[in-house]
């Protein structure tokens, strides 16, 4: 889930069972303008290249076989999507296939015109469980929101309980699942020809993460994940965020660091029995202030982490 997508929800949600929470933006995948939008293509290495637009980072590899996207952002970005990849000027040959890194709206929104398109998307098992189902989305504290079963178009057709592998443009595009990071269903995508990761929304550069505990995300897996990902690639690796700006491992450093620190003085709270209130009351994650975003801020991510460790994933609410 990105900042747009989530916000005017989160009002909602919040609005109904958590009183008025202050939000500097409004807006959804529903009322967003997507006219607005224009794709930027950034090369990242050799024939990958990084498109964003709204929603989720788009990584493609453009060869002579044709063009693999890893996430599609949102359905009525899908047109301007294929002309950036056309402008590329490398092939006219189609989007054979769309790798989902997760389940949320803002990477699988295409799905459906990728499809109708002639795209096969592939995913994690668990992806095209919960695009089926639909169910609630949220950190198991304030931030929660309902999504609809997907239309039958959206979901992937082939699913991997533990890898796939796509051997196409010269290069082995390898897809590997991370159980209970951000989501239970996330996949990390390695090119290992061209020296580039996505990490879908196990590493984002907007502040504190989005870890969806109701959807099966923790903050130990996703350290677990990240820990994992810097001893399978080289160090001059380049790093594709869920959302944000190319980035290093050293950016991927700071951010498991932030991660492991925060997780460590919650834990050190719960063994001496606090509350979730007095931890919030004692400003428990402050000294990592400068993590808080427009998207998660301090006292959210601190019930993230209480969730996660607790096991605690929200008593949810029936709306509409
Ligand atoms: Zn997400």
């Amino acid at each position: 889930m990105s900042i747009s997508h989530i916000l005017l929800r989160v009002v909602v949600l919040a609005g109904v069972s958590f009183g008025l929470v202050v939000l500097p933006r409004v807006s959804s995948a529903q009322n967003q303008d997507f006219s607005k939008v224009e794709i930027k293509v950034s090369k990242v290495s050799g024939n990958i290249y990084m498109l964003q637009g709204a929603g989720g980072n788009i990584a493609a590899s453009v060869g002579e076989d044709g063009i693999v996207i890893v996430d599609d952002q949102f359905a009525p970005l899908a047109d301007k999507i294929q002309s950036a990849l056309k402008g590329i000027g490398v092939t006219d040959k189609p989007v054979r296939f769309v790798i989902n890194t997760h389940y949320h709206g803002d990477h699988t929104g295409g799905n459906v015109p990728f499809a109708n398109s002639g795209s096969t998307v592939i995913a994690q098992d668990n992806v095209r469980k919960r695009l089926a189902s639909g169910g609630t989305a949220g950190n198991g504290g304030s931030i929660k929101m309902e999504a609809k079963p997907a239309d039958k178009a959206a979901l992937p057709i082939i699913t991997f309980e533990h890898d796939v592998t796509v051997h196409l443009n010269g290069e082995d595009i390898r897809a590997l699942h991370f159980p209970a990071g951000h989501t239970d269903g996330d996949a990390i995508i390695f090119f290992p020809k061209n020296n580039v990761v996505h990490m879908g929304d196990d590493f984002v550069r907007y502040g504190f993460p989005f870890i969806d505990v109701a959807s099966g995300g923790t903050v130990q897996g996703m350290i677990a994940a990240m820990e994992k990902v810097q001893t399978q690639v080289p160090a001059d690796v380049k790093v594709i965020p869920g959302h944000g700006a190319l980035s290093n491992l050293d950016d991927v450093r700071s951010y498991v660091k932030m991660l492991k620190e925060t997780m460590a003085v919650v834990q050190k709270a719960l063994d001496e029995h606090k509350t979730l209130e007095q931890m919030k009351q004692e400003k428990l994650l402050d000294p990592w202030k400068k993590w808080s975003g427009d998207f998660i801020n301090t006292d959210q991510f601190l019930e993230t982490i209480y969730n996660s460790l607790t096991g605690n994933k929200g008593a949810f609410v029936k709306h509409n």
